[in-house]
């Protein structure tokens, strides 16, 4: 199972894309959760790329690429994975496919968590509150909708004509939610 994660900031992706890893007992590579390890670990790849974070912009491409093919070059790398949070730009998912279509491990499925614009705010200004990630206050949460737009929204049109684009409606219970990519996943 070779699964990529699309859906805007608040759209559940984080949450489902580990249960999708849990089923298939598959890794979740999140570059989210891998950049605010270098953060906290104090890396000069996390010295920069906060900077970037910290204003809801994305990380530069040469940044990202490091620390995802450093994932490829374990001793054995995963057969399968869920990927979440790369590729985010139409020259990463070029990039993306380049690499693994070398290394034979290209995308089954590519799921994009779809969401109302409103929704959206409602969720991640909740979410802000909680959790106190300095990447979550209310205008960068803005920004990064609006960089979304820009720059990832692109990749749907890139996988359709691809014909893996698996779209699922993203509003809901976090269950509900998890159980139609279970049931989309188990039609592929
Ligand atoms: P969210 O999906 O809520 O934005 P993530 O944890 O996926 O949260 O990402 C947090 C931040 O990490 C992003 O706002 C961005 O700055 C950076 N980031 C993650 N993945 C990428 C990527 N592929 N390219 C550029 N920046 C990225």
């Amino acid at each position: 199972m070779r699964v990529l994660m699309l859906g805007a900031p608040g759209s559940g992706k984080g949450t489902q894309g580990v249960r999708i890893a849990e089923r298939y007992n598959v890794p979740h590579i999140s570059t989210g959760e891998l950049l605010r390890a270098h953060v906290k670990d104090g890396t000069k790849l996390g010295r920069v790329a906060k900077v970037h974070m910290d204003r809801g912009d994305l990380v530069p491409d040469v940044l990202i690429y490091a620390i995802i093919l450093d994932q490829l070059i374990e001793p054995e790398p995963p057969r399968g994975y869920v990927l979440d949070g790369f590729p985010r730009t139409l020259p990463q998912a070029q990039i993306a496919y380049e690499v693994a279509k070398e290394m034979d491990m290209t995308f089954d499925a590519v799921l994009c968590l779809d969401i109302p614009h409103d929704e959206l705010m409602r969720r991640l200004e909740e979410r802000g509150r909680g959790s106190g990630r300095a990447d979550d206050q209310e205008a960068t949460i803005r920004h990064r909708i609006e960089v979304y737009e820009e720059k990832t929204l692109p990749l749907l049109d890139y996988y359709k004509e691809r014909g893996i684009l698996v779209r699922i409606d993203a509003v809901g219970g976090v269950d509900e939610v998890t159980q139609r990519i279970f049931d989309a996943l188990d039609r592929l």
